[in-house]
């Protein structure tokens, strides 16, 4: 079964290619979620902005998301306190809290039809040895001012022993709501334009193959982000695969599920789809090793009469303290931001990306930038992973440059690999991925291979 994410099946282009020169106060490069808020947020506040995606709306990670809005992000309240003390866990914890309103809010002042509900997210374990995360992680999330409560009886999809739970969380259809969003960015005056990837930056100036903008500031939010130098991002994070494939089960269940037994593994329904998720590996690593089987098998044993409809696969950015990136490229670059790094839980943080960016640009304070920053201290573990990613990383050039027989990224040259499931070629450095025929598929690459 080919990869195609059912979130994408009525995909169409909607907005021209950019050609000849325009201005404008502010170019958004990528028209994901992240690029879309920061967008929707510029424009409604009355701030001239252009937005240039390199194919079409949502067609990169958000439109292959699952689209649990929570801030219920996996096991990471309990981590986060110890990492940053309570004052800044709490900060995140209610930027997270306030995304969820702050989506709803857009959706109903736009009247933007996309399934939205609202409901509980569960994180749970089946596994008597890691009930304690659990308990740990509601009494984290209590003390940051989360209405959180532990259960053991639930309409649960699979069985479990104890979860965790984040009432009042939400989920939607990211491809209709990011479609509402680009019709109000252009009701609010702004302009999109897909087809038109920006092939180069120049000053204040973003350059596609057949046009330029140039504008008093620039919002990368490409994803991995294309800039090498100064930011230096493609050595602060890495890249994490994830699996999702849609069935139809007719199983019922209530809320969305989150596995703490197995990362990355969660459950949701939508419409007559569940959609289960899992399988996550570092990009360019374990390719080809039966990611969908594993999923596949899963699902025949936990729902024996379930059919696959769809299947995907797609990747998310994992920075060193595992929060994202949201504000200044550098501390040089007054006029250059970015957004990046969600770590598969980017619902709710590229709306608070989306408020913090715009809020820089347009002068207005925010309680959250200082936690955000990607100019911030990393902490000590943080440090440590970076030198085993690294580590890895220089493995893996190294052995581009050995083996001639191999192609190379059109980002920094590293070896790629050959990813089986997917019939891509996967860059173990940084997370760039291309086609079989070498059109490039995920950021940080901005070009093609090289045809030989
Ligand atoms: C399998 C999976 C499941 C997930 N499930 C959840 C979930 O349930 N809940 C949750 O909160 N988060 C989830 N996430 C995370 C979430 O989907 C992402 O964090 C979020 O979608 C990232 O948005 P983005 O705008 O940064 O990136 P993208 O959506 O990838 O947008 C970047 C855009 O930039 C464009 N671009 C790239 N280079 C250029 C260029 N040179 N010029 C112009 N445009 C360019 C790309 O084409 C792309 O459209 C999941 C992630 C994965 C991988």
């Amino acid at each position: 079964m080919p990869s195609f994410s059912l979130w994408l099946e009525n995909r169409k282009t909607r907005f021209h290619e950019l050609t000849g020169n325009k201005t404008a106060s502010t170019v958004i490069v990528g028209g994901g979620l992240a690029g879309l808020t920061c967008a929707y947020y510029l424009a409604k506040a009355g701030h001239s902005v252009a937005l240039l995606e390199a194919k079409t709306i949502g067609s990169g990670t958000s439109g292959h998301t699952t689209a649990h809005v929570t801030s219920q992000h996996d096991l990471i309240y309990d981590k986060l306190i110890k990492r940053f003390g309570l004052r800044r866990a709490k900060l995140i914890a209610r930027a997270n809290q306030e995304a969820i309103g702050d989506i709803y809010k857009i959706i109903t002042e736009e009247d933007i039809d996309c399934d939205f509900s609202f409901l509980n997210s569960y994180l749970f374990t089946n596994q008597e040895g890691n009930i304690p995360k659990i308990i740990d992680e509601n009494i984290a999330a209590n003390k940051l001012g989360i209405d959180a409560y532990l259960t053991e009886s639930a309409w649960s999809p699979v069985p479990f022993k104890k979860a965790v739970v984040f009432p009042n969380q939400a989920q939607f259809n990211p491809k209709k709501y990011m479609d509402g969003l680009a019709d109000a960015i252009v009701k609010h005056g702004g302009t999109i334009f897909e087809n038109s990837r920006v092939l180069h930056i120049k000053g204040k100036t973003v350059v596609t193959k057949s046009g330029k903008v140039t504008a008093d500031n620039i919002v990368i939010a490409t994803h991995a982000p294309v800039i090498n130098f100064p930011g230096m991002y493609f050595a602060r994070m890495y890249q994490s695969r994830a699996y999702v494939v849609a069935l139809e089960s007719g199983a019922q269940f209530e809320g969305m599920w989150t596995n703490a037994d197995k990362k990355g593994h969660t459950f949701r329904l939508y419409k007559d789809y569940l959609l289960l998720s899992g399988e996550d590996h570092k990009c360019g690593y374990k390719g080809g090793e039966n990611h969908y089987g594993n999923l596949k098998s899963f699902s025949k044993l936990c729902f024996p009469s379930s059919v696959i409809k769809y299947q995907w696969s797609a990747q998310d950015c994992i920075t060193l303290d595992e929060l994202p990136y949201i504000g200044h490229y550098s501390k040089n670059t007054d006029y250059l931001y970015v957004a990046t790094g969600f770590r598969k839980w980017g619902m709710t943080q590229t709306n608070i990306a989306g408020k913090v960016i715009s809020d820089l640009i347009t002068g207005k304070e925010n309680p959250f930038t200082e936690i955000y920053t990607p100019q911030r201290k990393v902490v000590p573990m943080a440090i440590l992973k970076a030198i085993a990613i690294n580590g890895a990383v220089a493995a893996d050039y190294a052995a581009g440059l050995i083996n001639l027989t191999n192609p190379r990224c059109s980002h920094m040259k590293c070896g790629l690999r050959w990813n089986k499931d997917e019939e891509t070629w996967d860059c173990p450095c940084h997370g760039s991925r291309f086609e079989k025929d070498g059109t490039v598929i995920d950021s940080p690459a901005i070009h093609d291979l090289k045809r030989q």
